[in-house]
């Protein structure tokens, strides 16, 4: 294979298409990984260091988180490579010239990410007619603000307690990260009986073993407060959440969180995956061999996505949230029979089971 074709493998990627217009500055690229299932979804990303090999991991990881939500949808992404915090109008300006190069790729529907927000998505739809993560006046749901992914992560801890041999009532919670993520899985699974015991941001860690009210944490965050001036339970320092004395752990913030040097001082039976990769391959393995069930994070927080496939066909939040139900928990279980039954990790059984899904779908094309 020619190094042209470096990143062809049996699934994709379909298209690789690079953007450049000189007069505004704009250098972009889109990969569509694979649309067997139906056009690619997958999000918009504006950051100054993005790359194409960046673009190409991130369209692979759609494909195989769509297909194992069974969505009618292949994976794609796009990468801009600019600072998001320019002036407005320049970010309009080379959106919308973006947006224009997208108009014949029919087969890609953008959705915000890093550094693009559902503003973003609406230039998109405008030059387009395709885009998800839209503001609710054209019919958007918005994702973050109902919980959809937390939601998803509460769903995947109901279907997971019996593997991890726990019981949700009265689980003691963790949260990395009390941002979108993580307030919305932590307010979810207080719903349903567990207790928060710590809870972490970028600058530090909260604890208190007999529970948290997460109400009034979010209450006190979204006043500018920090979870360091909460004034109840112990302030400690940020990665310190790590060993916290716990039933269930979430990492919801940044990649890598749980690596080898560290996943020896977590204490929990159950980890969902709220961040994408929150831990590597080597330290999935050893949780694997002690026993610990790790919900990988395109299992556990496919709930965004689930949204924005419901939002693309004109569906309601209900909707939204019948369907984050219903894929998660069946994937979740599914997930975890088949890691038991192979003994393999959770990652491995899901990854498995979501290329055969897209291979399926790849046999009922033309080219088959
Ligand atoms: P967010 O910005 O709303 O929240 C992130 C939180 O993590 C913030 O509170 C931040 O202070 C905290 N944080 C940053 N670095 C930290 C660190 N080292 N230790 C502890 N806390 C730290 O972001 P979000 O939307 O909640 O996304 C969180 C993760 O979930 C990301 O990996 C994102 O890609 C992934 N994700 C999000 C969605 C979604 O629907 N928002 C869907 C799928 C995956």
């Amino acid at each position: 294979m020619s190094d042209m074709f470096r990143y062809a493998d049996e699934l994709g990627p379909s298209k690789i298409i690079h953007i450049y217009e000189p007069s505004l500055g704009l250098k972009a690229v889109v990969i569509v990984d694979n649309v067997a299932a139906g056009p690619a979804i997958g999000g918009m990303r504006m950051a100054p260091d993005v790359s194409v090999e960046e673009c190409f991991r991130l369209a692979r990881a759609m494909t195989l988180k769509n297909a194992a939500a069974n969505l009618r949808h292949g994976g794609a992404k796009s990468v801009i490579a600019a600072d998001p915090a320019m002036p407005p109008d320049h970010k309009e300006r080379l959106i919308r010239a973006f947006a224009t190069a997208l108009r014949d790729i029919k087969d890609y529907i953008p959705g915000p990410d890093m550094g693009t927000n559902e503003q973003a998505m609406a230039w998109v739809y405008d030059e387009t007619g395709r885009a998800v993560g839209l503001p609710r006046v054209l019919g958007g749901i918005p994702l973050d603000e109902i919980g959809a992914t937390g939601f998803g992560v509460a769903i995947a801890a109901e279907a997971a307690q019996e593997f991890a041999n726990i019981n949700l009532k009265g689980a003691r919670v963790a949260v990395q990260g009390f941002g979108a993520v993580g307030q919305h899985a932590a307010t979810f699974l207080a719903e349903r009986g567990a207790m928060l015991v710590a809870a972490s941001d970028a600058r530090g860690m909260i604890h208190c073993k007999d529970g948290l009210s997460v109400a009034e944490l979010k209450r006190h965050k979204a006043e500018g407060g920090s979870l360091m001036d909460y004034g109840r339970g112990s302030s400690m320092g940020r990665d310190e959440i790590i060993g916290i004395d716990c039933d269930v752990w979430i990492p919801a913030a940044r990649p890598d969180a749980i690596r080898k040097d560290n996943v020896g001082q977590l204490k929990a039976k159950l980890i969902l995956q709220g961040a994408n990769i929150p831990a590597t391959l080597e330290a999935e393995m050893i949780l694997h061999e002690r026993g610990i069930i790790s919900v990988p994070d395109f299992i556990a927080n496919a709930g965004g996505v689930v949204c924005a496939a419901v939002e693309y066909r004109g569906g309601s939040e209900a909707t939204a949230f019948e369907q984050i139900e219903e894929k998660i928990r069946h994937n979740t279980r599914e997930c975890l029979l088949e890691a038991n039954a192979k003994n393999v990790t959770p990652r491995q059984a899901a990854s498995q089971i979501a290329k055969r899904r897209v291979q399926a779908a790849m046999k009922l094309r033309r080219w088959h």
